[in-house]
């Protein structure tokens, strides 16, 4: 599984002098085999369009799982020129909720909100209502289940492919279901069932652990969170992602040294970062990017 991280913000995008090392766009990853081109995206954060680049004017042919639907993860979509590009084909999942898709994007894609709704993005645009639980989509096992959040219903996703995997919860409030072991938030059994002996766990970490007691009612949570549950998961690589928009280079740089020792190995999640999962018995992860 090859991983191209498009956008690595939480919240807002982040554009300026302080962020131009990690970058400024919101929540996008996208899902590919080898060299080919990626056809399963997780989320539609403002990154989504810096994979037209990657397509180089290639339409787009695959799948976006969006795990909730706030701006931050959904921006992306109507700026997504390979999605608009003659043969394009784009199936949207969001967590079920109700029976129309579209309906539901609609409320915020639409006059006097934003200018076209859902079905204007183009004629190979499709919009479906994504259940808990495991099914194929884009020739990969997804695995979705409910993660605590705030405001509005959040999936978790464990991704697989034939011998590698990752969990993603980009956002999530382990907290509101308890202290747990630590008192950083719950080890619930929907975030271990995602994160279970995972390659990659790509997690939250909008909040410094000293920040948690006044802004985790916020909805996110820490990296020592991340790295809690990837120990108790058994996933052999942690990626600290979903950065706070007001987190500078060098504020995550700090961040970053405070891993360097942690019980699982752990990396920063930057724009334009390239992984390559490789089984267990091989080199576990490896990284490009700028
Ligand atoms: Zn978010
Ligand atoms: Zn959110």
């Amino acid at each position: 599984m090859r991983l191209l991280f498009c956008g690595t913000r939480g919240s807002t995008p982040a554009p300026g002098r302080a962020h131009l090392r990690y970058g400024g766009h919101t929540s996008c990853i996208a899902i590919g085999r080898g060299a080919g081109p990626p056809a399963l995206l997780l989320d539609g954060g403002t990154g989504l369009a810096q994979l037209d680049e990657h397509l180089a004017g290639e339409p787009f042919a695959g799948s976006i799982l969006l795990s909730h639907l706030h701006w931050d993860h959904t921006h992306g979509l109507p700026f997504f020129g390979s999605g608009a590009a003659p043969g394009h084909r784009v199936e949207v999942f969001i967590p079920e909720q109700g029976d129309d898709a579209e309906a539901v994007l609609a409320r915020a894609f639409s006059p006097p909100h934003f200018p076209i709704e859902p079905q204007q993005l183009g004629n190979g645009w499709r919009f479906r209502m994504l259940p808990e639980g495991e099914r194929d989509i884009e020739g990969y096992s997804v695995l979705a289940l409910e993660i605590p959040h705030k405001g509005g219903r959040t999936f978790g996703f464990r991704v697989s492919d034939e011998t590698t995997s990752l969990a993603y919860l980009p956002d999530h409030h382990p907290l509101a279901l308890g202290p747990g072991p630590i008192g950083i938030g719950e080890l619930h059994p929907n975030a271990l069932a995602l994160a279970r002996d995972v390659d990659l766990l790509i997690h939250d970490a909008q909040y410094l652990v000293e920040e948690l007691p006044e802004l985790a009612p916020m909805g996110h949570s820490c990296g020592e969170y991340a790295v809690s549950l990837a120990e108790a998961a058994g996933a052999r690589e942690v990626c600290l992602y979903h950065h706070a928009p007001r987190r500078t280079d060098d504020a995550l740089d700090e961040l970053a040294g405070r891993f360097t020792e942690s019980a699982v190995p752990t990396r920063m999640a930057f724009d334009g970062l390239v992984l390559t999962l490789a089984d267990a018995d091989r080199a576990g992860v490896t990284s490009a990017g700028h």
